[in-house]
């Protein structure tokens, strides 16, 4: 089977959702039913692996799938040789340091000497060293916010994202040591015919990506503003400018960053823009 690639994605978890719907977008179309390990496209030369997400480093450094989608946190933590092909935008989150809300805290050093609960002791483990602490790591897989009301360490490190499971468990975050995100992750090794798969399917998700961050706008101008409006909104090579039925106005088209969008709107009102549609672009080729 030369010509066809894996990839690993996460089978269920924070992972899973956004890496199917990023593939779908990319129009590869698979059958995904439930508790199935594998599958294969039906329209692209690619084959899926359904995993644990801390399975799929290592899957794709020994080559037994080409590709994977997985958070940076379990990427840098598992340790492996890899390339990173790309940043996918989502599953963000941050790995953090915790404490009992009620303890004092002035600084980093407050961990010298303590103990640390975590699932991460690869990531723990090197930030302390660059801070120079000296504390105990706990490694545990599981459940690590109630480390500290059991008794079992007096701090912990985990993913947060947004703060809530700390507060439940009585903690409060207090130094944020690493920010993640999902990445699109290969092989060192691939052969040209999986390259040039692989080199297919970046070109799609690129296209994607683009695509969500891209907005297509329209909207009516008197003629007299169209140059403070072409200015406001350049486009990828210039705006399409229409005429409409009534004299002496416009309707002027173009695409740009939805920041860009936000940062022009009051200039381009002023402008006596008027009637402007702001519509989603699904795939974008520059
Ligand atoms: P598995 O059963 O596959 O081992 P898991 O329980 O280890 O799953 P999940 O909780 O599904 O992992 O999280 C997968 C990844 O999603 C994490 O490694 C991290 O990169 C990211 N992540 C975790 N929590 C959040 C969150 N609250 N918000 C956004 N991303 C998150
Ligand atoms: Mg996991």
């Amino acid at each position: 089977m030369e010509n066809i690639i894996r990839i690993a994605v996460q089978k269920s978890g924070r992972l899973s959702d956004d890496s199917l719907s990023l593939i779908k977008e990319c129009g590869i179309k698979f059958y995904n039913g439930t508790g199935k390990l594998k599958s294969t496209s039906t329209n692209f030369p690619i084959e899926f692996l359904f995993l644990r997400d801390d399975d799929i480093p290592g899957y794709v450094a020994d080559g037994v799938a080409d590709l994977g989608i997985v958070g940076e946190n379990e990427l840098v933590e598992k340790d492996k040789e890899v390339t990173v092909l790309k940043k996918l935008g989502f599953s963000k989150c941050r790995l953090s340091l915790a404490i009992p809300k009620g303890q004092e805290y002035h600084g980093v050093s407050y961990f010298e000497g303590k103990n640390i609960a975590t699932s991460y002791p690869k990531i723990l483990g090197d930030y302390l060293k660059s801070q120079n602490i000296n504390a105990e790591i706990h490694e545990i897989s599981g459940s690590v916010e109630i480390a500290p009301s059991i008794g079992l360490a007096e701090g912990i490190c985990d993913i947060v994202s947004s703060g809530s499971t700390l507060m439940m468990n009585g903690l409060k975050e207090v130094e944020q040591i690493f920010k993640s995100e999902a990445v699109l992750i290969a092989n060192k090794n691939l052969n040209k015919e999986k390259v040039a798969i692989v080199d297919k399917l970046l070109f799609r998700m690129n296209a994607v990506q683009t695509g969500k961050s891209n907005k297509y706008v329209l909207l009516n101008a008197p003629n007299e503003s169209l140059d403070k409006i072409i200015s406001l909104i350049p486009g990828m090579r210039s705006p399409t400018i229409l005429p409409l039925a009534q004299e002496g106005w416009s309707s002027v088209h173009s695409v740009l960053s939805e920041d860009q969008f936000w940062e022009n709107i009051e200039e381009l009102r002023a402008a006596g823009a008027e009637g402007i549609l702001v519509v989603p672009i699904e795939k974008m080729v520059i």
